[in-house]
């Protein structure tokens, strides 16, 4: 492979090629959605740029194998193992079933990635279809002296670790930056930042999904389906793994701790976290319930795919905030730039040195910490240049397989809107038939013929006839 991909390692701190355990193959790993809830725009900005990356090293010539986890047992409402299942919170305001809850939601997820070209990784797991293999970890974790029974639960024991703040040298409090909700002390806790493997008793007694264990029935805790999953389908080297910053400390701090004390050697090389999506109130959470999602986004008429183009004008590294005046105008720009590309002709000969030359520009801003906005920008930039339009049109169609805004669909894109349109116009029509028949009916003739005046200005020409009212567009 001629060309270097490099994004910013959270576990060095540096911009750094990545250089994975097998050549040509990288085994990628995303911490998926905790399905209580709708996704919100926040989490969707996280899959949105992991989304890019994986395309970005696919576009390069990688093998990428992509695994997820779906979060449906163990999230407690504080990341610090305190307070309720996140799941059963759900389903108790939704009067629904635990499992009813997942399902939902995660159909919900999804949908919105789909409506977002989000791709699905190739391995989509559940955590409850995996507690076999979470109990054989929490065994194997026992028995090396890695963790302690304390109060019915079991723990992971911190202490027996080198260095368990791997994420930062520098203070507790600057990781805590990104931990949600209150946090309360655990007692049965030896040192501080042990945190529970297998709960079989908290202080919430009515969790729906419990399993028999060696330690009672209970259920786990939320870091070790990362690990497991992680492990089970990608073996015992992981080389990327992703997240949103809030990820960082404790949730994947705990899954380096608890997966290194397993395997006996480091087990992931490269992690890349995406800053927060803001609004004017703050970083956006499920949990306050008041949040933004797709459905909300296309009620106001937004197509997805402009939230999309949104987010990859950003950094992923910088923190995003939100607006209804930033989307307009990005609505605005997406509409004129897709308007531009359906007007290119597929006529002439691809220019291939051209093509090679534009190509290589692309992969540059993508493999220089994923810039994405820089590769936008390419796409205007080409579409200045002077060259025949069959070959903008392959290297659009090319970029798009990594930026995924509808870009290759330019044409029939804007055929569809135009039939929206048409649609809108036609119900506005029948509105307005309806509106004069009422005045008519009322004798209020004056009203009518205003009503007719008003569709005719608007080019639209009435006809009362035998059968009804008929309309015709005029010139
Ligand atoms: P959750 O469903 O809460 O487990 O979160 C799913 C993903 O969204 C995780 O990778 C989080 O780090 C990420 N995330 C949560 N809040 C935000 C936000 N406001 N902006 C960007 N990513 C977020
Ligand atoms: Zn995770």
């Amino acid at each position: 492979m001629n060309n270097t991909f490099q994004f910013y390692n959270t576990l060095t701190r540096t911009v750094e090629t990545v250089i994975p355990h097998e050549e040509g193959k990288i085994a990628m790993y995303t911490c998926g959605p905790t399905v209580y809830h709708f996704a919100h725009i926040g989490n969707l900005r996280s899959y949105i740029m992991e989304d890019v990356l994986e395309k970005s090293l696919r576009y390069v010539g990688y093998d990428v194998k992509r695994v997820m986890n779906i979060t449906d047992v163990g999230h407690l409402s504080s990341d610090a193992d305190t307070g309720e299942d996140k799941m059963l919170k759900g389903a108790k305001r939704e009067h629904k079933s635990v499992m009813e809850i997942a399902k939902f939601y995660t159909d919900a997820f999804f949908a919105d990635c789909a409506k977002l070209n989000i791709k699905t990784p190739d391995v989509v797991e559940p955590a409850t279809n995996c507690i076999a293999e979470f109990i054989h970890m929490i065994e194997v974790l026992l028995e090396k002296g890695c963790a302690y029974l304390a109060g019915g639960n079991v723990y992971f024991d911190t202490s027996k670790l080198k260095d368990y703040y791997v994420f930062s040298s520098q203070s507790e409090k600057e990781l805590l930056v990104g931990v949600r909700d209150d946090v309360e002390e655990d007692a049965n806790k030896k040192n501080k930042n042990d945190f529970v493997l297998w709960f079989t008793r908290s202080k919430f007694e009515d969790q729906a999904l419990k399993w028999d264990s060696p330690w009672g029935v209970g259920y786990p805790g939320w870091h070790i389906e990362c690990s497991c999953i992680g492990i089970k389908h990608l073996g015992e080297y992981m080389d990327i793994h992703c997240g949103g910053v809030d990820n960082i400390f404790p949730h994947h701090t705990n899954e380096i701790a608890q997966s290194e004390s397993y395997l006996g050697h480091p087990w992931c090389g490269y992690w890349f976290h995406v800053n927060h999506l803001n609004d004017k109130s703050g970083k956006m959470s499920k949990s306050s319930g008041d949040f933004l999602t797709v459905s909300l986004l296309e009620e106001k008429g937004y197509d997805p795919l402009v939230y999309r183009m949104f987010c990859l004008q950003s950094h992923y590294r910088k923190p995003l905030e939100f607006s209804y005046e930033v989307m307009d105008n990005m609505s605005a720009a997406y509409g004129k730039l897709i308007k531009k590309i359906a007007d290119l002709r597929e006529e002439g000969e691809v220019d291939l040195a051209f093509f090679d030359h534009y190509r290589q520009k692309f992969v540059d801003a993508l493999s220089g910490d994923l810039n994405t906005s820089m590769a936008i920008t390419i796409v205007y930039n080409l579409l200045k240049e002077d060259v025949n339009d069959a070959t903008k049109l392959a290297l659009v169609k090319d970029f798009d397989q990594v930026l995924s805004l509808g870009l290759q669909a330019a044409k029939d894109k804007i055929k569809a809107d135009q039939s929206d349109v048409d649609a809108e116009l036609e119900s506005y029509i029948l509105a307005k038939i309806e509106e004069r028949k009422a005045a008519k009916k009322a004798k209020d003739f004056a009203r009518a013929d205003a009503i007719r005046d008003e569709l005719l200005e608007k080019g639209v020409a009435l006809k009362d006839t035998r059968e009804g009212v008929v309309w015709s567009l005029v010139n």
